[in-house]
């Protein structure tokens, strides 16, 4: 059986030809798949039942044989699927501040993360498997068909190393970014990396429109080793450059995240090479505060508020973007990094 929802436009046409469907066919089943939403062929009546027993017999549409979800106290949801496999992953929904009817869906793209980075809980988790692009795509839908949702952006910030599972990421953004699908504009689609050079290469030819942010924690190379070990294979200099070459959407900055973690990367020293290392960049600075987990094994530290919003003053008094990014849904381990599926309880029992 072929997986339906993991192909584009184009591959599920090339594969309807091939089998002698009707030419018009591919765009109205993928309408209805990535559209309608939905759940079973039986539900596109416009299509004689005859021929919708035939897609059955050559696709099926994934889904997930266990959902639960969770309310934070500030109003995000984390949302926990089980597909087949009993691999399972965290999904979060997240409402916007200032308009109520807008939403960020942070979607995960691994179950677990090879990249270990010192003060995540899913790089904790180890690794499990890469998801397909259905299974990215079925966060979204899921969430999208639950709550009536339409104006919504994307953050490829949950669990996993989007740039680690390049091929059904890249997927999986033209299905939802296709006009005849959920449409959904690539500017309002962030994708968040560690820096893996040549796949940050490959996304500017390939994907030149959508947003990019860094996991950056340091502007110093071997402090960057400390809290990264991809650093090592990609420093600094070499992230940073290859940056430089993507292609920005009109008023468009790179986003550099930068947990602020006490005593480590919060000191003068840090403060001074950030500003050095931004000052080049059309960039936007977030800062995250270190959330703590149950998985983590180092002893370190959010930084203070006053040491937060004295490091950010001193970069937007030189012209840095800057923003403070209070995560949402900390109260449910929802918030940046601290998504996990294993190692502890991540959903109440009832
Ligand atoms: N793998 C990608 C995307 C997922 S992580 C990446 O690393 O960019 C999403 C963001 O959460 C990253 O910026 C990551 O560094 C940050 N993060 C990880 N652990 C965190 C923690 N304990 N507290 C705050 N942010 C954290
Ligand atoms: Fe993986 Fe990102 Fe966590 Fe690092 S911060 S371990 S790259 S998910």
């Amino acid at each position: 059986m072929i997986d339906i929802l993991s192909l584009t436009k184009d591959e599920l046409r090339g594969i309807l030809e091939e089998r002698g469907f009707k030419k018009y066919r591919y765009k109205q089943i993928f309408s209805f798949l990535h559209k309608h939403l939905i759940d079973d062929f039986d539900e596109i009546t416009v299509i004689k039942k005859s021929v919708r027993e035939e897609l059955k017999g050559i696709f099926c549409i994934k889904d997930s044989k266990n959902v639960q979800e969770e309310l934070s106290n500030d109003n995000a949801v984390k949302y926990l699927f089980e597909f087949d496999d009993s691999v399972s992953i965290e999904s979060v929904l997240i409402p916007m501040k200032d308009d109520k009817s807008r939403f960020t869906i942070c979607v995960s793209t691994q179950a677990g993360c090879k990249m270990g980075c010192l003060f995540c809980a899913t790089g904790k988790m180890g690794f499990k498997r890469n998801l397909t692009a259905s299974e990215i795509i079925f966060q979204i839908r899921y969430i999208v068909k639950k709550h009536h949702l339409e104006n919504i952006n994307v953050v490829y910030m949950g669990m996993g190393e989007p740039l680690d599972n390049y091929e059904n990421v890249i997927k999986s953004i033209k299905i939802l970014s296709d006009e005849d699908g959920l449409n959904i504009s690539k500017r309002k689609i962030t994708l968040s990396t560690c820096g893996i050079v040549p796949s940050i290469e490959r996304l500017k030819q390939d994907l030149p429109n959508i947003n990019i942010a860094l996991s950056l924690h340091s502007a110093i190379n071997k402090k960057r080793d400390l809290l990264m070990p991809i650093n090592k294979t990609y420093p600094l200099d070499a992230v940073m450059r290859s940056l430089k070459g993507f292609p920005l959407p009109h008023r468009k900055r790179i986003t550099f995240e930068y947990v602020m973690i006490k005593g480590v990367n919060d000191t003068e020293e840090d403060k001074k090479a950030l500003l050095k290392l931004l000052s080049t960049y059309k960039s936007k600075l977030n800062i995250i505060p270190l959330n703590k987990h149950q998985l983590m094994d180092v002893d370190i530290e959010p930084s203070s508020s006053e040491k937060i919003e004295e490091f950010s003053r001193y970069l937007r008094e030189k012209g840095v973007f800057v923003t403070v990014r209070k995560s949402k849904g900390s109260s449910i381990n929802a918030a940046c990094g601290m998504l996990a599926t294993c190692g502890r309880s991540a959903f109440k029992t009832s």
